[in-house]
Formats: C-alpha cells, structure tokens, sequence
C-alpha cells in the first residue's frame, strides 16, 4: 500500500497492490493527469502491476479528474459510491459540483458501485466502504478494521474537512457532517489516509478540532456559505494558476455557486462579494495580489 500525498487542487492517490490486481483510490484533478499517471506507475505505485480497479470516494473533480485517463491506461474498472453513479450518469455538472463551481473533469463511465456498507478485498485486505454524508451527502469512507486504517476522503482531514453547503441550500449537510465525525469517532480507528494531506495518526485531536469547526458553522451558517466560496475561489485559482482582478466580478458573477450564494445569502453587488472574498483570503494569507492579477500562496 503506498499513498502519494497530492496538493489542494488534486487530491491523494492510495495505490493497494494484490496479487488480483492492484486497486487505486482517488485520481486527482484533471489538470494533473500526467502526474498522476507517472506517479501511479512509479515504482511505488504499481510498478508493472495491472490496475484492475480505480475507487472514487466521492465524485468531485480533484477526486475524479483521472478516472477517464486512468481507464484509457490500464483498462481498469471504475468504481464509485452508489448515490453518485446516477449523477455520473447523467453527468449531472451542478450536483458534482463541476461548471456550476467553475470546476472540470473528462467524462467517464461507472463500471461498479458500491453500496454503503458493503465490504471489499483490495491490496489482500478487507475493506468497509462506510456512508460518510456531510461535504458530499453521497461519499464513502473505507475503513479497514484489522489495522484500524481510515481512508477518509474529504470527510476528515487533519485540520477540517471538505467545504459543507448551508443549510438553506441542503438542510440536511451540516447535520450529516457532525453524524459523520460521530460514526468516524466510534470506529478504533488508529490511522487516517485524508483526501488532501499527509497521513495521520492523532485521529481524536483531528476529531476534536472538526467538531468545533461545525459547532462553530452551526453557530453561524452564513460562515458556511464565506467559507465555501472562499475554498471554491482558491481552487479556481490552483486550477488556473491567477485571475485577473479586473475579471473577479465578472467571474463572481458566472460561476454559479457564487451567483446563487449571493442571491440568497449576501445580495451585494457582485464586485463587492469579489471584493470582500478576496480580502478575506488575503488577510488569512491564503492568496496575494500582484501586478492586477489575483494568485494562489
Ligand atoms: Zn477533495
């Protein structure tokens, strides 16, 4: 089992080797498909070894963006939770979070899909593939109870977790997200493998700061919705490297989630929702501006 710790835009990559086949968890952004084939032949990764199944999960695009690349490869099938298969079907841009957050990915076809609860042999161990509702209502973890390994996706990273949409747009996502850290904290779970970020092992100090992250959105649902057009805003900057910040507004005022988000919640000009963003994530050191154009730290 070799996990490749990926950056923000795609996310990580846990190759399990077996004498099956080997399996690949998550494929990255679409953007990074040449690394993320070259990492996934490394010696590290299958090192020769067919690919016989790639695992999303969930379906966003820094999880998906390879899936279709990774296919064309190695042949492989692909695997995703069983609420997202309808979606991928469809190709449904708004509900996988892609034109609607100023995302992308290749399309590609669903092969397997796996049922909350259900449990799976990938690198010669047994897996359980868990509902983990909260950042994505449909994603799964998996969790292996033997060596008391979590691959928790974007449900649980070190510091935080995946961005949660407001209440007024999914009632039903805050709550999911604290359910979700409820059944992660009643697993023995002695090692997190995060969607984004090194591995860990102090799963109760991670636990304990998302708990009070979501008590502190409870508290103030407004600061879900800053929060998650902040973290669609960095993307977008990861993804296309800089912005100019004479197109902000006109980006705001495209994008979807960001037109939405503001006719519902803010219902300011969209320079001024540009405006405020920006110095938000330019306060906290997540972005700079540079010579007219808006860039990722
Ligand atoms: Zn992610």
């Amino acid at each position: 089992m070799h996990v490749f710790v990926r950056d923000w835009l795609s996310a990580n990559q846990v190759v399990l080797r077996s004498r099956d086949g080997g399996v690949v968890i998550d494929s990255g952004y679409g953007k990074h498909v040449p690394l993320t084939l070259a990492l996934v032949a490394s010696r590290q990764g299958l090192d020769g070894a067919p690919l016989a199944t790639l695992v999303n999960t969930h379906c966003h695009s820094d999880h998906m963006g390879g899936n279709a690349a990774l296919q064309r490869a190695y042949g492989c099938t692909i695997a995703v939770p069983a609420g997202e298969a309808p979606l991928v079907a469809a190709w449904d841009e708004r509900a996988l979070l892609l034109d609607y957050a100023g995302q992308r990915a290749e399309r590609f076809g669903v092969d397997e899909i796996l049922q909350p609860g259900s449990t799976h042999v990938w690198g010669d161990l047994e897996w359980r593939a868990l509902a983990a509702p909260g950042h994505d209502m449909r994603a799964l973890v998996f969790f292996n109870d033997e060596h008391g390994i979590l691959v928790s996706g974007d449900a649980l990273w070190q510091n935080g977790y995946g961005f949660v949409m407001p209440p007024a747009i999914d009632a039903e996502a805050l709550p999911a997200t604290r359910a979700t850290l409820e059944l992660i904290a009643g697993l023995d779970v002695r090692r997190v493998i995060p969607g984004h970020g090194e591995p860990f092992d102090d799963v109760q100090a991670a636990l304990e700061r998302a708990f009070r992250r979501t008590e502190a959105f409870e508290a103030d649902p407004l600061r879900l919705a800053r929060h998650a057009l902040k973290v669609v805003l960095v993307f977008a900057l990861l993804d296309r490297e800089r912005l100019p910040l004479a197109a902000m507004s006109d980006y705001v005022e495209r994008t979807g989630i960001f037109r939405e988000f503001n006719a519902r919640f803010f219902k300011v000009p969209p320079a001024t929702l540009a405006g405020q963003l920006t110095d938000e994530l330019v306060r906290v050191g997540a972005v700079r501006c540079e010579e007219g154009y808006l860039l990722p730290r």
